[in-house]
Parts: structure tokens; C-alpha cells; sequence
């Protein structure tokens, strides 16, 4: 049993959409395939990965250091014990051989690819959905498993910005989301809270509805942004200034109420424990939002969550960032306390939802195949 083949292809995903920090028009992602020499209904089993939007696509690291990586091992370096499957973990030590520690930068997102396919390829082989192995590995749920589901988006347009917000929050109420996220933190705060009040008027209430900063704000606006947010009763605030800024994330939280929420831009458990250990987040009502895919994948995700927990953190208060299948089954299977979904992009989600809950469903591996709209970013790597 071996790995024969991993292929890889950027796609774009040019969107007119903007956040406070950049805009979308350019913006790249990476689709890879990992095939394995199982053969099954007269097919390779194939592991599936999709990038994380928003850091555009790794084909340059892949092609040129973690795929050869990995095709050069001997097929018993990442086997299980078993023989009878892959080890995710035994292919992550394989992929990061020879790489220095710290300094993450764009690594993590072109590994956490690699780490995807083999969870997805793993689960397969064991003919079992990925949260569901997730579950079974890590002391999750197997059972009854629901997961709360908010709405991103609200992305700033180039015309008629607030009737477009608002048609956008309508309809994602309309769909059965009770929390909902839009973007603010690119235009002056008088203007943001006429979208922020837009959009409360639809959803009926302020805890209904989270905003993201996107990183974009100075200490004084990201002050007067909170000031002004104080009484609305916001769900969370979502990185209002430099996710690196650890001392002003503390100083931000020991005066605003409102929860925060932060993390999608860190991309390494090393950087996570820095997070926790520097940045005064609150575990009683701060959001943590590592991003599965763009953080080196499963493996890595793991020691994030051994770590936020030795702190004194629930998982509960892990919401990864990205709306995509990987992150979904990441939350069903280990217990986090929610999920990202983008119901303006592409990216499926495979069952209805249910008073804010959606439940996991049964197909083999993270579920791409049952997507068939999605599946069909894969078809040009498995021709
Ligand atoms: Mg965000």
C-alpha cells in the first residue's frame, strides 16, 4: 500500500467582494489529489483537499518541496501499524523533514493540504466519514452530533453597499442561520454602524450578529470602534487590529465587554501558544479561530487544541475559520464549538440546517463527492 501520485492546481476565485484589508479580485487557491494504489470499483482511492480562501494557493511550496517530499518516502515510513492504512501523522513528519522550526509564513497552508488529502484518503479507506474517525480517534461524540453553524459574509460592494447587506443578511436568516458575521473596519465608523445597524434591524437583535475587523484597525479606531459597539450586545468581535499584536489584543480586552475573536492568522501551534499565553483572551467568552487547512491541517490542529486546553480553555471556544468540509467534520468530530459557512460561495454544506445546528452526514472521507457542483474543481487532477 502507497502513496503513487499527488497532483495539484490553482484555481481562481476572482470576486469583486472586498474586506477592510484587501479585496478579492486576484485571489487563488489550491485544489490537490493524493492517490493512493488501493483500488476499489476499479478505481484508485484518492484523497481530496481544498485550500482554505483567503491566502491564495501553494503550488509553488507543493511542487517544489512537500510533494516530492512525500513521493520519495518508502511506503513504510507512512503506513500505519496495521499495514492496512496510511498515518496521517507519520506523513506530516515525513512532509516537514528538514524544515526549520518557527517562521511559518505561507508553509503551514501548502502542508495542510497534504495533511487533508491523507485524513480524507484515510477515512476512506476505513469507508467512514472523517468526523466520525476523528471522533472515534480522539474521544468526539459518535452519536446525536450536531454542529452550530453561523453565516459569514457581508463583504463590503462597489454599489449600493448597505442594500446589498442587507438583501445578504435576509437571506441568510431566510435560510435558517441564527448568527450571522459581516465585515466592517474599511470605511470611516460612521458608515460601519449604519451597515451594523442595517443589518441588527434585520436580524432582530445584536447578538444575532458578529463583525470582523479583519485586522485593518489602528489602536484609537479599534477603541473608538469598541466604544461605540459597547451597548449593542454584539455576538463577538472579530480581529479589529493586527492579529500579531498580542499587547494590544490586552489592552483592547480588559476594556471591552464584547467578546473577541482571533486566530485565523495564526497558523502553528508554537504561534498559539503565544496567542494564549500573551494576548489577555478571555476563556469565558473569547472566540478561538485557527484555521484547520491554513495551519499545517489535522495533525497540527491537534497540538493547538492539547494547548489551548492545558490552559484552562474549552474547545467550545474554538469556531475555526474558513467554511469549508474540512473544517466541518474538524468541528463535528472533535467537539468544537461551531462552524463557518459562506452561503454566497461555493463551498457546500451538506446537510439542512436546523435551528443554527447542522449534522454530520454518513459519506466516506470529508464528503466532496456528495457535493457534485464542487467535486466537479477536482476533475481536471483526476482525469
Ligand atoms: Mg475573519
Amino acid at each position: 500500500m502507497r502513496i503513487t501520485d499527488i497532483r495539484e492546481q490553482t484555481l481562481a476565485m476572482s470576486s469583486t467582494m472586498r474586506n477592510a484589508s484587501i479585496g478579492f479580485g486576484g485571489m487563488t487557491a489550491s485544489a490537490l489529489t493524493l492517490v493512493s494504489d488501493v483500488v476499489r470499483n476499479g478505481k484508485p482511492v484518492v484523497g481530496l483537499a481544498y485550500d482554505s480562501v483567503g491566502r491564495y494557493g501553494h503550488g509553488g511550496l507543493l511542487r517544489e518541496r512537500f510533494i516530492p517530499r512525500l513521493l520519495a518516502a518508502d511506503a513504510d515510513e507512512y503506513r500505519d501499524g496495521s499495514g492496512t492504512n496510511f498515518d496521517p501523522f507519520k506523513v506530516w513528519a515525513i512532509v516537514m523533514r528538514d524544515e526549520k522550526p518557527g517562521g511559518h509564513g505561507e508553509r503551514p497552508g501548502a502542508v495542510g493540504l497534504i495533511d487533508a488529502a491523507v485524513w480524507d484518503l484515510v477515512a476512506k479507506l476505513e469507508d467512514k466519514p472523517l468526523w466520525y474517525v476523528l471522533a472515534e480517534r480522539f474521544g468526539g461524540k459518535l452519536n446525536d452530533v450536531r454542529v452550530s453553524v453561523y453565516a459569514t459574509g457581508g463583504h463590503y460592494r462597489e454599489a449600493d453597499d448597505l442594500a446589498h447587506l442587507r438583501e445578504e443578511v435576509r437571506r441568510n436568516a431566510a435560510l435558517g442561520y441564527k448568527k450571522i458575521k459581516i465585515k466592517i473596519g474599511g470605511v470611516p465608523l460612521a458608515q460601519d454602524m449604519r451597515r451594523i445597524e442595517a443589518a441588527i434591524d434585520v436580524l432582530g437583535s445584536g447578538a444575532a450578529l458578529a463583525v470582523d475587523c479583519n485586522g485593518a484597525l489602528s489602536k484609537a479606531a479599534a477603541l473608538d470602534l469598541l466604544t461605540a459597539l459597547s451597548t449593542y450586545g454584539l455576538a463577538w468581535v472579530e480581529e479589529p487590529v493586527d492579529p500579531l499584536d498580542f499587547e494590544l489584543h490586552k489592552e483592547l480586552a480588559q476594556c471591552c465587554a464584547l467578546p473577541l475573536a482571533t486566530g485565523e492568522n495564526i497558523f502553528s501551534a508554537a504561534d498559539t501558544l503565544n496567542l494564549i499565553r500573551y494576548a489577555g483572551l478571555r476563556p469565558d467568552r473569547d472566540i478561538l479561530q485557527m484555521d484547520v487547512s491554513l495551519s499545517y491541517g489535522i495533525v497540527e490542529y491537534l497540538r493547538m487544541l492539547s494547548i489551548i486546553e492545558s490552559h484552562g480553555w474549552s474547545r467550545r471556544q474554538c469556531v475555526p475559520h474558513a467554511g469549508h468540509l474540512l473544517s466541518f467534520n474538524v468541528a463535528a468530530g472533535l467537539g468544537l464549538g461551531g462552524h463557518e459557512t459562506s452561503p454566497t460561495s461555493n463551498l457546500p454544506l451538506m446537510q439542512p440546517l436546523e435551528d443554527g445546528y447542522v449534522r454530520p452526514g454518513n459519506a466516506p472521507g470529508v464528503g466532496f463527492e456528495q457535493a457534485k457542483n464542487f467535486y466537479a474543481i477536482f476533475g481536471g487532477l483526476l482525469s
